[in-house]
């Protein structure tokens, strides 16, 4: 019977695993199919702290966290988790691929993946103009030309934060009208440096040695096709969670973010959740870190009979 199993290894839950293991309760991390979670496909991370004015590679930053959980005494297993079940003596059963668990606890710190658009070029230019997080990237943008993909409050957020750095923000949406909140929608409109193109869809990109250069439209009325130079293309069209294998059991929103309460708790007792998973507002790994540390603390206190 393990005492914690910590899904996920991304900086939430790697967080938790140098937490946990120095509390002495071994925890076990099953690193999923990203070891070291979404940081590892970026490049420079800029605004971890302590990370020095130069900042530091996003996957360099993982792999020392992981270095720090293992010198600690974290356990690690290379695999994902499919199923979760909750036991009639109250313990857990962990499925994997192949194999299965017994457990106490278990943190849940599987992230959520961002939607992306199906551009021909999009696994060589993320990070190198195509980004899906303005407050991650946007720095990089200063003074340059940016586009914003959706229609929905992030993609209004999105856009006006850019709209603070870069020095034209197109926002393009698929629809003729936004879905996001009438508030938002009123402070992009009415951003002089946000320029908004309706019913058009992004197609395909332009780009150089350096990285992206701009993007190739559709428009869905007049089925026509134009070019707009932009040194980055935000994609703000939604996040997916990684909560499929705990659905039925943990409960969730519609979209499958994770409900917590009094911090990590989820509805199932042993069962806690921690990071983007759980957060679709702030979604930074510094947070997602934060969360991990919170949820480590509350896993002790609950095997030592304190608190739910
Ligand atoms: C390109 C990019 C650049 C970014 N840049 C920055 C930045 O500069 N600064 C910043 O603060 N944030 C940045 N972010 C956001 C940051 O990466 C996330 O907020 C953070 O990684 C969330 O941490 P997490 O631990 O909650 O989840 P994740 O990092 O998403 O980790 C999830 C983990 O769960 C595992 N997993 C998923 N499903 C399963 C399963 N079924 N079984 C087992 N394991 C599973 C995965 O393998 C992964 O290890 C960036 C994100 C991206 C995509």
């Amino acid at each position: 019977m393990e005492k914690v199993v910590i899904i996920g290894s991304g900086p939430a839950g790697l967080t938790a695993a140098i937490y946990t293991a120095r509390a002495a309760l071994e925890p076990l991390v099953v690193a999923g199919l990203q070891p070291g979670g979404q940081l590892t496909t970026t490049s420079i991370v800029e605004n971890w702290p302590g990370s020095g004015p130069e900042g530091i590679d996003g996957n360099e930053l993982m792999q020392k966290m992981r270095a720090q959980a293992e010198h600690m005494g974290a356990r690690f297993h290379e695999g994902r988790v499919i199923k979760v079940e909750r036991n009639g003596s109250g313990s857990l059963t962990v499925h994997f691929d192949e194999g299965q668990i017994q457990t106490k606890t278990i943190l849940i710190a599987t992230g959520a993946s961002a939607i992306t658009l199906p551009l021909p070029a999009k696994d060589k230019l993320m990070g190198y103009g195509l980004s899906t997080c303005a407050v991650c990237d946007g720095f990089f943008y200063r003074g340059k030309k940016v586009a914003v993909v959706g229609g929905g409050d992030s993609a209004m957020e999105e856009s006006h934060y850019l709209a603070k750095l870069a020095a034209e923000v197109t926002l393009i949406h698929r629809r003729d009208a936004f879905r996001a909140s009438k508030t938002m929608q009123e402070r992009v409109v009415a951003n002089p440096k946000i320029r908004i193109i309706y019913n058009t869809e992004v197609v395909d990109t332009r780009a150089d040695a350096q990285g992206l250069t701009g993007i190739v439209m559709t428009n869905f009325v007049t089925k026509e096709t134009s070019e707009l130079p932009v040194d980055g293309l935000f994609m703000a069209i939604g996040h997916i969670p990684n909560t499929s294998f705990v659905r039925g059991l943990v409960d969730m929103d519609e979209k499958g973010y994770i409900f917590v309460k009094d911090g990590t708790y989820t509805n199932v007792p042993g069962i806690f959740a921690a990071g983007d998973v759980e957060d679709q507002l702030y979604r930074q790994a510094i947070t997602a870190s934060g969360r991990g540390c919170q949820a480590a603390l509350q896993v002790e206190r609950f095997i030592d009979g304190i608190g739910h």
